[in-house]
């Protein structure tokens, strides 16, 4: 008997006992490829020398320090380090624990920021659905996914939702990308003035759609087009790249990409490689400076707050990233991947969509790839996928039922930046041959 609650009351889970490069192995000896990072985080895979020895000299330095006396050499050096490689404008570094962190963190620095600056009737947050912020109530109110969102209703700010920039779903058939980019954007600016312009304090949505719809970019110049709507009404941008940041989609930060910079970006995840629990917001100089001029301090603070371990490993996985120079792999094994998924899923009838970018890409399962039609969620025919790719020695992301009428079975590929061809082949074989078997078990 387990005394651990898991995510499932009586899941029976294997062992996880060791790491190493792009593997997981249990406590029988079974291997596993780890073909989504865990959830998007491991981007230097298991057991990484160089993070380990950072880690270990720092615990022997220094375990932790309370940021309420001090500051701490490796949380100074990253904050260093994520500003200067940080979308145009944003000067600052707050750092927290993980992702929902980050984004409560963000939505609080919106609303102090309007405060400070009296405009405190700003107080609406616009988000989109088929999103996913994190589980904590603030963030959970921002996320989109009614399947998340439902049984904690009552305890969450209302947040005001529209539909994402969600290409396979939601473009017309003959609608060009920028007249869809254009419709999408539409979308944010008519809720915006619905609410009252000068009531919304932010829109939040994450750059490439991950968890709740497996990897979904936005069609080109749609991130422009709300960067300029936000600016238009004086509306905040947040951008949660606690997913899809950190190299991920082969560059550093995936809005480099949309040639468009948030005033509050929000990023986890892969900044530590699971080395150790760590987020970051990033956040303007406005922003600061209205903190700075008016009541002195953002009103926020978590006990591992600037942790110097979590920082140390962060930094450490940061300057291997950049010193072997692993974004180009990124780039090269994503265009792999995509290529192999099409090969393989070119012509099945279930595939409806292989899409992505860099290593965070997503394959969608439908039952009429003419009709886009999904399978019934009560087939469970995601868990179905990972069952049977976890048979197989390979780690996949699934999800699916239903998400705000978008149903679809997604399964999504983020594997660490490491990755050889060898590997995305067998990663491509493993995952064709679990699809192959839930079908069949779905049949
Ligand atoms: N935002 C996004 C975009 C995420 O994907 C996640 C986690 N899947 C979160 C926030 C929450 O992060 P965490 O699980 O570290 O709290």
């Amino acid at each position: 008997m387990t005394h651990l609650l898991h995510r499932a009351a009586n899941a029976v889970m294997p062992v996880a006992v060791a790491g190493e490069g792009i593997e997981l192995i249990d406590a029988d000896g079974r291997r596993y490829i780890d073909a989504s990072g865990g959830a998007a985080v491991s981007c230097l895979g298991h057991g990484h020398p160089d993070v380990i020895a950072a880690l270990h000299a720092q615990l022997d330095r220094l375990a932790y320090a309370h940021t309420g006396f001090f500051t701490s050499e490796p949380a100074e050096e990253l904050a260093r380090l994520l500003v200067a490689k940080a979308p145009q404008g944003l000067t600052r570094a707050y750092l927290v624990s993980g992702g929902s962190e980050a984004v409560e963190a963000a939505l609080k620095m919106a609303r102090q920021h309007f405060v400070e600056i009296g405009q405190p009737q700003r107080r609406h947050v616009v988000a989109r659905r088929q999103s996913y912020h994190g589980n904590t109530l603030g963030a959970l109110a921002a996320g989109g996914n009614e399947w998340r969102r439902a049984q904690f209703r009552p305890l969450l700010i209302e947040t005001h939702h529209v539909d994402p920039c969600f290409a396979y779903r939601f473009q017309e058939p003959g609608e060009s990308d920028e007249a869809y980019a254009a419709r999408a954007a539409q979308a944010v600016e008519d809720k915006i003035l619905e609410l009252g312009s000068d009531e919304v304090m932010a829109f939040v949505a994450e750059t490439v759609v991950g968890a709740t719809a497996g990897a979904v970019p936005p069609v080109a110049d749609y991130l422009k087009r709300v960067r300029a709507i936000c600016d238009r009404y004086g509306v905040l941008l947040i951008l949660d790249e606690v997913m899809c940041g950190m190299g991920r989609t082969g560059t550093l930060h995936a809005c480099e990409q949309d040639a468009v910079s948030p005033d509050l970006m929000t990023i986890a995840k892969g900044l530590g490689g699971g080395y150790q629990p760590i987020g970051a917001v990033l956040l303007s100089e406005k922003i600061f400076e209205s903190f700075a001029r008016g009541s002195g301090f953002f009103q926020h603070g978590h006990t591992y707050m600037g942790h110097p371990t979590a920082a140390a490993a962060a930094v450490a996985v940061q300057t291997v990233i950049e010193r072997d120079r692993l974004l180009d792999n990124v780039v090269a094994m994503g265009d792999r991947l995509r290529r192999r998924l099409e090969e393989r899923f070119g012509d099945a009838p279930h595939v409806g969509d292989v899409r992505g970018r860099g290593l965070f890409v997503g394959v969608e399962i439908v039952e009429d790839r003419a009709a886009k039609t999904p399978f019934d969620p009560a087939l469970k025919l995601h868990a179905h996928v990972k069952r049977e790719a976890m048979a197989r020695g390979l780690m996949v992301y699934p999800m699916g039922g239903t998400v705000d009428g978008v149903r679809g079975d997604h399964v999504l590929l983020a594997p660490p930046f490491i990755v050889t061809e060898t590997e995305i082949d067998e990663i491509v074989v493993r995952l064709g041959d679990a699809v192959d078997a839930a079908l069949a078990r779905a049949a």
